[in-house]
């Protein structure tokens, strides 16, 4: 990319970034909640590194204008685009969240990158994640990823099941549970989202109450529906496309 293309890209993902900053800080005040409290995650996947850089940088400088700003955080779904990545945008430092499935021989790269792991469904790979996690470092940061709709495709352990993971995954030294992870339903319906949403927030709750004090993140919400989230709750909201634009569609 030439210099001129760079910032014109930058200056579009900025306007974009900026504009989901607005939505989440409009959703907030409808909520009587405090935007600082919810976190921007960009979903990052099949993005260039040279185009999540340019976000980045655009998120560096609206933090210049205004330092109150929480950082971006970015998420990739596979270990593959996270080990390419990664290297790629090492000199800016950001933090960076698995939020895709994680095939357990993939453990290890996904920990070299990755600060945190959102989908975290099973005890298997909990356990696996455990005893990988280099005793020196600090635990890793774990969110149980519930499967609030019940759809087949979707990763995720079902709600019922919720509870017992996140005490098994606190119970692991090496991990930190931090909270909760879904992904909403694939559905025009908002009132169905809404309410895998409010199910999610309500699993949250009963676990700060059960005694895990650390487990207060809610990653849910995405480009179409995060004001859906953020009235139900999310800490973190999780947005590729109203950040950089349709992806393009897996070709079958
Ligand atoms: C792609 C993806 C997102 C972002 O979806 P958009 O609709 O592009 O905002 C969020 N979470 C997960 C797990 C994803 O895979």
């Amino acid at each position: 990319m030439t210099a001129d293309e760079d910032r014109t890209g930058r200056a579009a993902l900025g306007a974009a970034l900026a504009d989901v900053r607005r939505r989440v800080a409009t959703a907030c005040a409808a909520a009587g909640r405090d935007p600082h409290e919810v976190r921007i995650l960009l979903a990052t996947k099949t993005v260039p590194a040279a185009t999540v850089r340019l976000a980045l940088e655009a998120d560096a400088a609206a933090r210049a204008a205004d330092p109150t700003l929480p950082s971006v955080l970015v998420g990739e779904n596979r270990v593959q685009e996270l080990v390419v990545k990664g290297p790629d945008l090492a000199d800016l430092a950001p933090t960076t969240h698995l939020i895709g499935p994680l095939q357990t021989n993939k453990v290890n790269a996904a920990l070299r990158w990755a600060s945190c792991v959102q989908s975290v469904a099973s005890v298997d790979l909990a356990t696996r994640l455990a005893a990988r996690v280099d005793p020196a470092r600090a635990p890793l940061d774990v969110l149980v990823q519930v499967n609030v709709s019940g759809e087949p495709t979707k990763n995720g352990v079902s709600p019922a099941e919720a509870a017992a993971l996140a005490d098994r995954v606190a119970a692991l030294g090496s991990l930190r549970l931090a909270g909760f992870m879904t992904v909403g339903a694939n559905s025009p319906d908002t009132v169905r989202i809404r309410d895998g949403y409010a199910l999610l927030r309500e699993i949250r709750d009963a676990t700060l109450t059960a005694g895990h004090a650390t487990a207060r993140e809610l990653s849910m919400g995405m480009s179409r529906d995060l004001e859906v989230a953020v009235a139900e709750g999310a800490t973190m909201v999780r947005v590729g496309t109203a950040v950089f634009g349709a992806r393009p569609t897996p070709v079958a």
